[in-house]
């Protein structure tokens, strides 16, 4: 198997089986994302302790495969960081989308850099770029805790 079909298997199967999916019980912050685009929604749920670590983080959602398996990665490896590291993978992962052709991050394991870069594909297309980054514009959108429903198209 090639690193392009590796990936593939990896966003099919996120896609298809997205982890945490649903509504955390003591959910203490949330935030929704549209993007209009390609009809793509979620809203995620996050339990943030005292030390501003995240306890519990869940979504719920519909829409393209891209945007379900970016959701369901990025819940499953940002549980347990606080609030600091989060910024900075949302950042790395940012630039990586956009430009970058590597991710580094001293908080992510080799595994959590490789479900990353799977969507490292989406680059040569800005449309499918909205479908990968809604749900971490969202989660940025629920630490900060913003009342207003994100709209994809209208951010970078
Ligand atoms: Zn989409």
């Amino acid at each position: 198997m090639n690193t392009k079909e590796l990936y593939q298997e990896i966003i099919l199967d996120h896609g298809k089986n997205p982890r945490n999916l649903g509504k955390t019980e003591n959910y203490n912050k949330e935030a929704k994302g549209h993007n209009p685009l390609c009809g793509d929604k979620v809203h995620i749920f996050l339990e943030l302790d005292e030390n501003k670590k995240i306890k519990d983080i869940s979504f719920e959602g519909s829409g393209c495969a891209i945007s379900m398996a970016s959701a369901s990665i990025l819940t499953d490896l940002i549980k347990g960081k606080e609030e600091n590291e989060i910024k900075e993978i949302v950042r790395d992962f940012l630039e990586m989308i956009k430009t970058k052709e590597n991710l580094e991050n001293k908080s992510l394991t080799e595994d959590d850099i490789t479900k990353l870069m799977c969507l490292s594909g989406v680059k040569q297309y800005p449309m499918r770029v909205k479908c990968a980054t809604l749900a971490w514009h969202t989660l940025t959108s629920a630490i900060e805790n913003k009342k207003e429903e994100i709209n994809i198209e209208e951010l970078d």
